[in-house]
């Protein structure tokens, strides 16, 4: 049997996916194609209007293929979970709607199609079930999911509709699962949820915290069992918001050099007005207290973020704001992007819309000062020497590889395919764009 499987979206998707792939290889299924696929799946995202069209755009391009040749196709994700009703009514050519909740009912869906037949889900499913990680035989990163959903309802965001509430992962299954990582030769892995901080575990005796579960992880994995060759020797995380990072979390990373000295914080707004028509829960008062506390206590971090320009309402003086901010903190880099209103959320029915060209302009904005102030931040960064994990070859030459600092910084310098997932020593020559050229210390 044979499957094809498109996965838009953010990496929870992804891991999921990769999750979704496992099942198919312990099935002995095999990657298929538009040709000879048995089953097609579309893992959605619904985050952007432009990822839900998109999805749209894909459903509409199977459905009409089914009318060319047999095989049953199936919506997971994000978009499965919002609009389970709509895409059935819509598409009737979809056979299977699996939302986010009911991807554990994707085996019941197999064993169905195994057998030549089909079967109606239930819509509801009683709860999220977190599905173990796998990677590509051979990949030295892997992503482990460790918390779902989210209860922060900022108001342009759609994840807390479609994700459902938080829930938070068993740390024994994470613990199996990062040790079986490592036996496979994992050295990098991204902890993954929503809002990583709010993770939380109700034990038989007392609860878990995020910088319990960290502190837990690192007795387990510490940097005593990484050799040069094999073990994890770095955890990144993603999504952190700033309203739930604590001193104690601040005092983890400080503490335990298993964890990178980079932090994706995302600001979204330098204003406060803004921040609390977006429902963030923060000001930029505690924002820079947050930022000045982080680098204090770990030093050579770096930060990133996420900024959101043209939210209902926002005015000149506003994003002034906003570009104090980011000036202030001095952002690595960060993912800019402007308000599109999603359907569902509060921020839709708000009014004082930005205009669609204000929004661009001030974009490019935006845009413009991240990249002065990357450049300023890594001219400062020539001469540094820093340790590398080796991701792969560079894509311009065979006789180079492409590594990446913990601060997330990406380093080409002369090499080979043999160093790929190796830790090696640096030092920073030159800065090309958003690249830096390096020459090994070790060899
Ligand atoms: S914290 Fe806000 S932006 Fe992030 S997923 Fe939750 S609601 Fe969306």
């Amino acid at each position: 049997m044979k499957y094809l499987l498109e996965t838009y979206g953010c990496q929870m998707n992804k891991a999921e996916s990769a999750a979704v792939e496992a099942l198919f290889r312990e099935r002995s299924w095999t990657q298929g194609s538009l040709e000879d696929a048995d089953l097609v799946l579309i893992n959605t995202c619904t985050v952007r209007a432009t990822a839900e069209n998109r999805a749209w755009g894909r459903i509409a391009f199977f459905a009409a293929e089914k009318k060319k040749r047999k095989f049953s196709l199936a919506v997971l994700g994000c978009m499965a979970e919002q609009y389970h009703q709509e895409i059935k009514k819509k598409a009737p050519a979809v056979d299977y709607v699996l939302g986010t909740f009911q991807k554990q009912a994707l085996g019941l869906v197999l064993d169905q199609i195994e057998k030549g037949t089909s079967f109606d889900l239930r819509e509801d499913a009683p709860a999220y079930v977190f599905a173990s990680t796998h990677h590509e035989p051979g990949a030295f990163r892997a992503f482990v999911p460790i918390m779902h959903g989210c209860n922060n309802f900022c108001s342009y965001c759609i994840v807390p509709y479609v994700r459902g509430r938080e829930v938070s992962r068993d740390p024994e299954a994470i613990l199996a699962e990062l040790e079986a990582l490592a036996a496979a030769g994992v050295r990098e892995v991204t902890l993954l949820g929503q809002n990583v901080n709010s993770y939380k575990w109700q034990g038989s005796r007392e609860v878990l915290d995020f910088p319990g579960l960290l502190r837990l992880i690192a007795q387990k994995l510490g940097p005593s069992v990484r050799t040069k060759e094999s073990g994890i020797g770095w955890i990144r995380f993603l999504t952190s918001h700033p309203k739930d990072l604590s001193d104690e979390l601040i005092s983890v990373l400080a503490s335990e050099p298993l964890y990178c000295r980079h932090i994706h914080l995302c600001l979204q707004s330098g204003s406060n007005r803004v921040l609390d028509r977006m429902n963030r829960k923060y000001t930029r008062e505690y924002f820079f207290g947050l930022v000045d506390k982080l680098k204090a206590a770990v030093p050579g971090l770096s930060l990133s973020t996420d900024i959101l320009v043209g939210f209902p309402g926002e005015t000149e003086e506003d994003l002034e704001y906003s570009l104090d901010a980011m000036r202030k903190v001095g952002f690595s880099y960060s993912f800019m992007y402007h308000f599109n209103p999603r359907e569902g959320t509060p921020a839709m029915r708000m009014d004082e819309k930005v205009p669609e060209k204000t929004k661009k302009a001030r974009l490019a904005r935006i845009i413009a000062l991240q990249k002065e102030i990357s450049e300023t931040l890594m001219n400062e960064r020539i001469g540094a020497v820093d340790e590398i994990l080796v991701e792969s070859l560079s894509k311009r030459s065979k006789k180079e590889i492409l590594g990446r600092t913990a601060r997330d910084e990406m380093v080409v310098l002369p090499g080979d395919a043999s160093q790929i997932g190796r830790f090696l020593n640096v030092r920073l020559l030159s800065r090309v764009g958003n690249t830096f050229r390096a020459e090994t210390m070790n060899g």
